[in-house]
């Protein structure tokens, strides 16, 4: 390999990000909204998962193509920074259906990100049946810094947005070898990984290696 290792990051914590999600009914945001959760925690970052009005009629935020887990039930009266400041190290929340909450509580959101380093991650619907805005939709886009339709979000293990793919042999980025090796992201003996630039490029795969499976003998 040829590039040499850049010097790590400065232990620096970033400032908190407020993003919105939206898009019609049934297009995945809900399994969005759990696989952002999945990729972050499993960066280990603390997050919370609100929801209101899941599909499942309780306190869950439930996929149409059956993915499910608890999740924090946002009522009216919910004070939204006072339930982050409750928790101790809360990194991120994840507010499914948050077209559904108080304008008060959209800027209890970003007064999370602003004043707390909270990174909002919020989903939800832009407009009703009549095509109007919902009003906590509108003051997302009013707010938000970024507004983005449905769109999936892979984590390199720094946290960075994973760009590029990487192919991992015995535990090791590879560089040269047969275009096209069929395998998965499970962790076994060839397996891909999704880098951000920095540490696709630098080869890094991070302080934590993933465990490797038994060899999988093609068929
Ligand atoms: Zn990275």
């Amino acid at each position: 390999m040829s590039e040499t290792p850049l010097p790590p990051l400065p232990d620096t914590r970033r400032d908190g990000v407020l993003r919105f999600f939206h898009g019609p009914m049934d297009c995945g945001k809900s399994t969005l909204a759990l696989q952002m959760n999945y990729n972050h925690a499993r960066q280990g970052r603390r997050g919370l998962v609100l929801t209101k009005h899941d599909r499942s009629g309780g306190a869950r935020v439930t996929s149409r193509i059956g993915l499910g887990l608890a999740a924090i039930e946002v009522d009216d009266d919910l004070d939204l920074v006072e339930l982050v400041r409750s928790r101790d190290g809360i990194d991120y929340l994840i507010c499914d259906e948050a077209c559904f909450y108080t304008v008060a509580q959209i800027e209890q959101l970003a007064d999370l990100v602003d004043r707390h380093g909270v990174d909002v991650y919020a989903f939800g619907l832009a407009s009703d049946f009549r095509s109007r805005m919902f009003p906590a939709a509108q003051r997302l886009f009013e707010l938000a810094d970024e507004v983005l339709r449905l769109q999936v979000e892979v984590l390199c293990w720094c946290g960075r947005q994973g760009r590029l793919n990487a192919r991992i042999v015995d535990g090791v980025m590879a560089r040269t070898g047969e275009q096209v090796v069929i395998a998965d992201t499970d962790g076994a003996q060839v397996h891909y990984r999704v880098l951000c630039r920095r540490h696709y490029r630098s080869g890094d795969l991070g302080p934590v290696a993933e465990p490797l499976l038994p060899a999988v003998t093609p068929a």
